[in-house]
Protein backbone atom coordinates (compact mmCIF):
# COMPACT_ATOMS: atom_id res chain seq x y z
CA UNK A 1 0.00 0.00 0.00
CA UNK A 2 1.41 3.61 -0.93
CA UNK A 3 -0.01 6.84 0.68
CA UNK A 4 -0.47 9.77 -1.65
CA UNK A 5 -0.98 13.10 -0.97
CA UNK A 6 -3.22 14.45 -3.96
CA UNK A 7 -3.48 18.13 -5.10
CA UNK A 8 -6.53 19.28 -6.75
CA UNK A 9 -5.97 21.72 -9.48
CA UNK A 10 -9.49 23.28 -9.04
CA UNK A 11 -9.59 24.04 -5.75
CA UNK A 12 -6.60 23.64 -3.92
CA UNK A 13 -6.72 21.26 -1.89
CA UNK A 14 -5.02 18.45 -0.59
CA UNK A 15 -5.69 15.11 0.68
CA UNK A 16 -4.38 11.34 1.31
CA UNK A 17 -5.28 8.89 0.12
CA UNK A 18 -4.04 4.70 -0.20
CA UNK A 19 -3.60 3.09 -3.45
CA UNK A 20 -2.31 -0.71 -3.53
CA UNK A 21 1.07 0.70 -5.86
CA UNK A 22 2.07 3.58 -7.83
CA UNK A 23 1.05 1.77 -11.06
CA UNK A 24 -2.53 1.53 -9.44
CA UNK A 25 -2.59 5.21 -9.24
CA UNK A 26 -1.56 5.54 -12.42
CA UNK A 27 -4.54 3.45 -13.87
CA UNK A 28 -6.95 4.78 -11.76
CA UNK A 29 -6.52 8.28 -12.75
CA UNK A 30 -6.09 7.27 -16.27
CA UNK A 31 -10.17 5.72 -15.76
CA UNK A 32 -10.54 8.73 -14.53
CA UNK A 33 -11.54 7.10 -10.76
CA UNK A 34 -9.62 9.37 -8.72
CA UNK A 35 -11.42 12.62 -8.05
CA UNK A 36 -11.57 15.46 -5.75
CA UNK A 37 -13.43 15.43 -2.52
CA UNK A 38 -14.34 18.79 -2.00
CA UNK A 39 -15.24 19.89 -5.90
CA UNK A 40 -15.39 16.17 -7.54
CA UNK A 41 -12.80 17.36 -10.47
CA UNK A 42 -10.49 15.01 -12.00
CA UNK A 43 -7.80 17.66 -11.63
CA UNK A 44 -6.14 15.70 -9.87
CA UNK A 45 -2.17 15.58 -9.35
CA UNK A 46 0.25 14.01 -7.05
CA UNK A 47 1.97 16.73 -4.95
CA UNK A 48 5.63 16.93 -4.39
CA UNK A 49 7.21 14.77 -1.61
CA UNK A 50 9.72 16.21 0.13
CA UNK A 51 13.02 16.32 -1.28
CA UNK A 52 14.99 13.26 0.32
CA UNK A 53 18.22 14.77 2.36
CA UNK A 54 19.99 12.28 4.36
CA UNK A 55 20.59 14.27 7.02
CA UNK A 56 19.90 12.85 10.92
CA UNK A 57 16.90 14.94 11.39
CA UNK A 58 15.21 13.52 8.56
CA UNK A 59 16.29 10.14 8.82
CA UNK A 60 14.56 10.41 12.29
CA UNK A 61 11.65 11.72 10.81
CA UNK A 62 11.89 8.58 8.45
CA UNK A 63 11.66 5.71 11.52
CA UNK A 64 9.49 7.53 13.03
CA UNK A 65 6.87 7.79 9.80
CA UNK A 66 7.96 3.83 9.91
CA UNK A 67 6.76 3.35 13.22
CA UNK A 68 3.60 5.44 12.56
CA UNK A 69 2.96 3.53 9.33
CA UNK A 70 3.63 -0.15 11.29
CA UNK A 71 1.02 0.90 13.61
CA UNK A 72 -1.66 1.91 11.44
CA UNK A 73 -0.85 -1.28 8.96
CA UNK A 74 -1.57 -3.35 12.16
CA UNK A 75 -4.67 -1.94 12.84
CA UNK A 76 -5.57 -2.43 9.14
CA UNK A 77 -5.29 -6.08 9.83
CA UNK A 78 -6.78 -6.58 12.98
CA UNK A 79 -9.97 -4.70 10.75
CA UNK A 80 -9.55 -7.14 7.95
CA UNK A 81 -9.57 -10.29 10.30
CA UNK A 82 -12.53 -8.97 11.85
CA UNK A 83 -14.29 -8.17 8.45
CA UNK A 84 -13.04 -11.64 6.52
CA UNK A 85 -14.97 -13.46 9.90
CA UNK A 86 -17.97 -11.19 10.39
CA UNK A 87 -18.80 -10.40 6.22
CA UNK A 88 -18.74 -12.28 3.15
CA UNK A 89 -16.54 -11.81 0.24
CA UNK A 90 -18.35 -10.20 -2.99
CA UNK A 91 -15.27 -9.65 -4.94
CA UNK A 92 -15.36 -7.41 -7.54
CA UNK A 93 -19.36 -7.80 -7.44
CA UNK A 94 -19.47 -5.07 -4.35
CA UNK A 95 -21.64 -2.27 -6.02
CA UNK A 96 -23.98 -5.38 -7.09
CA UNK A 97 -24.46 -7.01 -4.11
CA UNK A 98 -24.60 -3.69 -1.93
CA UNK A 99 -27.00 -2.76 -4.55
CA UNK A 100 -29.52 -6.46 -3.92
CA UNK A 101 -29.03 -6.18 -0.59
CA UNK A 102 -30.49 -2.49 -0.67
CA UNK A 103 -33.40 -2.31 -2.96
CA UNK A 104 -35.01 -6.27 -2.37
CA UNK A 105 -34.29 -5.72 1.06
CA UNK A 106 -32.85 -8.98 2.32
CA UNK A 107 -33.99 -8.88 5.77
CA UNK A 108 -32.33 -12.84 6.05
CA UNK A 109 -29.41 -11.68 5.26
CA UNK A 110 -27.31 -11.49 8.48
CA UNK A 111 -24.24 -11.14 7.00
CA UNK A 112 -22.54 -7.79 5.54
CA UNK A 113 -20.58 -7.81 2.96
CA UNK A 114 -17.44 -6.84 1.24
CA UNK A 115 -15.44 -6.36 -1.84
CA UNK A 116 -13.39 -4.70 -4.18
CA UNK A 117 -15.20 -1.09 -5.63
CA UNK A 118 -13.84 1.95 -7.46
CA UNK A 119 -14.04 5.36 -5.58
CA UNK A 120 -17.00 6.12 -8.65
CA UNK A 121 -18.63 3.36 -7.52
CA UNK A 122 -18.57 4.16 -3.31
CA UNK A 123 -19.83 7.77 -4.09
CA UNK A 124 -22.95 6.38 -6.41
CA UNK A 125 -23.74 3.61 -3.85
CA UNK A 126 -23.32 6.91 -1.03
CA UNK A 127 -25.62 9.01 -3.53
CA UNK A 128 -28.26 6.32 -3.48
CA UNK A 129 -28.24 6.18 0.22
CA UNK A 130 -26.50 3.03 0.88
CA UNK A 131 -24.50 2.55 3.70
CA UNK A 132 -20.89 2.10 2.21
CA UNK A 133 -17.47 2.66 4.22
CA UNK A 134 -14.12 2.23 2.38
CA UNK A 135 -10.49 1.50 3.64
CA UNK A 136 -7.49 0.97 2.66
CA UNK A 137 -7.03 -3.24 2.16
CA UNK A 138 -3.80 -4.70 2.49
CA UNK A 139 -3.18 -7.56 0.31
CA UNK A 140 -1.14 -10.14 2.41
CA UNK A 141 0.63 -11.30 -0.61
CA UNK A 142 2.46 -8.29 -0.32
CA UNK A 143 3.36 -8.46 3.27
ZN1 LIG B 1 -11.12 20.31 -5.74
Amino acid sequence: MIKYKLACKNCKNIFDSWFASSLEFERLKKLKHIDCHNCNSLNIEKSLMAPNILNSKSQKLKISENKKYLKVKNKIKKYQKFIKNNFKYVGDNFAYEARSIHYENKKNKLKGIYGKATIKEVNDLRDEGINTESFPWIDEKNN
